[in-house]
């Protein structure tokens, strides 16, 4: 039994949930394997009462508007397009493209559509938000390999690690991108991390094909993501590791092999990739990696955070764009980043109902929420993020 206060209060059913949901269950959860290593961090108790009152008002509003927290007719619909787009796209661009003029667009086309099928459908499922049903969720989830990356290791990397310790530096593997840059004041700065606000747009670009092709292969070997120990799969899990990039080598490769030189499928392989590269980070660092965020490191010399995990959520996290009707399609609520961390296993169709009573929770509890307005005043804090800490000096503990 965990003592009472130092998890986080949705952590515990998000990892007790799916090591009930996997086929078969993920062998090791969370606490015991990240205490192998000794770098469990404990976050302050929530003598405030801050989540509590949170869920309290969240349940209400289920409770009042008679809306169930998964299962939302929108995300079927929402589903069958993507796909449809995505198919759409790729049969367009294999098998009836004429010239670069058509070929592009198209290219790029499919790949905001991976990018959707991961923001929208794969990120809910893995969350095991999409459904109450644990085989929605899984089939959801198996889309991530469909465009390429193994839903296994995501789910000990985003929906574990990155989850739980967001934004501190050396806990969450989101924050490090080795020593091309650099995202926190707590990390390593090298002379040439000055031109990071430069430099890192492209290499956003090819951090999906690596991922793709090398990244979850390494981390398989190694076992470890940061100082976390992460299991090795076995039995099903260790099967679909495996198989679950047949398709995705199939559908970028084989199939279109056949019909194109191997030189244009390559170049096509890499456009694709790179669209969905700079679509799925900069969505992602617009949430984290910019200068409303915060970076809280354990107190000097122990494993405590200063705040109850939700705080610490909050303060980590930055809204954006939460006007606009085609981002909250199109990011499946990945720009209300702060309600998905205080509540991973709603639907995302509800972030924008939940954001306001998150916001007026957050402002009678003292806790400071951000947002950004737009899409582009996000991009704007991102830029002056990279450029500041390509610069300044590292920064120590309290
Ligand atoms: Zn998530």
């Amino acid at each position: 039994m965990r003592p009472a206060g130092v998890f986080p209060p949705t952590l515990p059913l998000l990892t007790e949930s799916r090591s009930e949901v996997a086929d078969p269950p993920v062998p090791e959860t969370f606490p015991s394997a990240d205490e192998k290593t000794g770098t469990r961090l404990k976050f302050a108790k929530d003598t405030a009462g801050f989540m509590t009152e949170l869920k309290l008002r969240v349940d209400g509003y289920f409770a009042t508007t008679g809306k169930s927290p998964n299962d939302c007719w929108q995300m079927y619909l929402k589903t069958a397009i993507i796909l449809t787009w995505y198919a759409g796209s790729y049969i367009a661009l294999v098998f009836y493209a004429q010239g670069a003029l058509q070929a592009i667009p198209l290219a790029m086309s499919l790949g905001v559509a991976m990018a959707a099928i991961g923001f929208c459908i794969q990120h809910d499922g893995g969350h095991d938000a999409y459904s109450k049903k644990r085989w929605v969720n899984r089939l959801a989830a198996y889309t991530l390999d469909l465009i390429g990356a193994s839903s296994y290791l995501w789910h000990w990397k985003h929906a574990i690690f990155h989850h739980t310790f967001t934004n501190v530096q050396g806990y969450d593997s989101d924050i490090d991108l080795g020593r091309f840059a650099r995202f926190s004041p707590h990390a390593k700065k090298y002379r040439f991390q000055r031109w990071q606000h430069l430099y890192l747009w492209p290499l956003y670009g090819i951090s999906s094909s690596r991922w793709h092709l090398m990244g979850d292969y390494e981390d398989f070997y190694r076992q470890t993501v940061g100082p976390h120990h992460v299991p090795r799969p076995r039995g099903w899990e260790l099967f679909w590791f495996f198989a679950g990039k047949v398709p995705s080598y199939t559908l970028a490769f084989v199939i279109p092999m056949f019909f194109h030189p191997w030189y244009i499928v390559l170049a096509f392989y890499m456009l694709v990739t790179c669209t969905i590269g700079v679509t799925l980070s900069v969505v992602f660092q617009l949430a984290h990696c910019v200068e409303e965020a915060e970076f809280p490191l354990p107190e000097d010399g122990t494993l405590r955070m200063e705040n109850a995990w939700a705080v610490h959520q909050v303060e980590t996290t930055v809204d954006f764009g939460r006007n606009s009707f085609t981002l909250c399609w199109l990011l499946g609520g990945l720009n209300f980043q702060i309600e998905h961390h205080l509540f991973p296993r709603i639907c995302h169709i509800h972030y924008p109902a939940l954001s306001k009573i998150v916001e007026q929770t957050c402002k009678e509890y003292g806790v400071r929420y951000a947002c950004h307005t737009s899409f582009w005043s996000g991009i704007k804090s991102h830029y002056r993020w990279l450029k500041r800490m390509g610069r300044e000096e590292m920064a120590v503990a309290k």
